[in-house]
Order: structure tokens, then sequence, then C-alpha cells
């Protein structure tokens, strides 16, 4: 009710709203404007592992801009939806990584960046650092050491592929 303006709303405002996202979940305009908004919202936690980091830097830059395609790092691991691990974690930091993981709302991701974060690269088999695939699920890999910044972009469209492709999955947490 609006008292201002003596506007009366009747009916049960819960069901409407109900019946009016069940209209919405079944228009494929509705999918493609939330898959879209997903998409270009791609919020990395602000993390820097190890040296890769210097090329996620170069990557948010003018010349590369990342903040183009909607990635754009965030403070808070409550604010963003995505892990970034560049290049080596050791143990002790990967703790850190999973408790940020874990403060994140859903739906959310993880890129694993550089030959460290795939299998270890040049800190192989070492006693303090472990892979990413080990403490978090990945979803895309960005080879090289370092990986160059236009990798790293063409990570950031392959995860935006890939939630495309979980549309119907997003639609879930909406209910
Ligand atoms: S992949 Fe290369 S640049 Fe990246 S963290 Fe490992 S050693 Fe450093």
């Amino acid at each position: 009710m609006d008292d201002q303006q003596g506007l009366i709303w009747f009916g049960n405002l819960e069901e409407v709203a109900k019946k009016s996202l069940d209209y919405l979940k079944k228009k494929d305009s509705f999918l493609k404007i939330l898959s879209w908004g997903v998409d270009y919202s791609i919020w990395p936690a602000h993390l820097m592992t190890s040296c890769c980091g210097a090329e996620l830097a170069a990557a948010s830059g003018p010349r590369f801009d990342l903040e183009r395609l909607g990635f754009l790092p965030f403070g808070s691991p409550r604010q963003t939806n995505l892990i970034l691990v560049e290049g080596t974690t050791t143990i002790k930091m990967a703790r850190v990584v999973k408790r940020s993981w874990e403060q994140m709302p859903s739906p959310k991701w993880v890129i694993a960046m550089g030959a460290c974060a795939m299998d270890g690269g040049i800190f192989f088999d070492s006693y303090n650092t472990i892979v990413v695939r080990d403490y978090l699920p990945v979803d895309v890999y960005v080879p090289g050491c370092p990986p160059r910044p236009e990798a790293l972009a063409q990570a950031v469209l392959m995860l935006q592929e890939k939630i495309k492709r979980q549309r119907q999955d997003l639609i879930k947490t909406v209910d």
C-alpha cells in the first residue's frame, strides 16, 4: 500500500512473484539476459599467489583491459565469483585460498593460471607446494610460464562460454 498516492495492492504478492518468475523462466530471452549478466560479471577475488600475478596486473592495465570483458577484481571474497590462482600455491597459502573460496557465494568458478598451478611447474614434487586441482574444482586451465595476458583473456572468454552452457543450472539457483 502507498499512503501518499492512495494506491492499494491486492492479492498474495508472494504468489504473484512466483507465477511471474515461472512465466519468465519459460522465456528464452529471460535466460539470455540472465546468462549475459553473469557472463559479464566475472569478479575475481584479489589474491596474488605467485609471480603469474604480474601477468594479471598487465591484463588489467589499459593495453589488454580485461574489464571490457566484465572481469573486475574485488577485495572481499563475499563480492566475488571467481578464484584466479596465479601460479604456485604453497600448502600454507592454499588454506587461505580455500577459505576465500568457501566465503564466496554461488555460482562461482576457478581459473588455474600457469604451469605451477597446473602441475607444479618448476616446483614439481616440492614438499611445500600443492596443485590447484587438489583443493579446488578447476574450470579453466591457462598454460604457460608465465601465460601472456592474451592467454588470460582467452581463459575468461572460455569461462563465459562454459557459463552459457550452464545456463539452465543457473536458473535453478534463482528458485
Ligand atoms: S608458472 Fe612461471 S611465472 Fe607462473 S608462478 Fe610458476 S614460475 Fe612463476
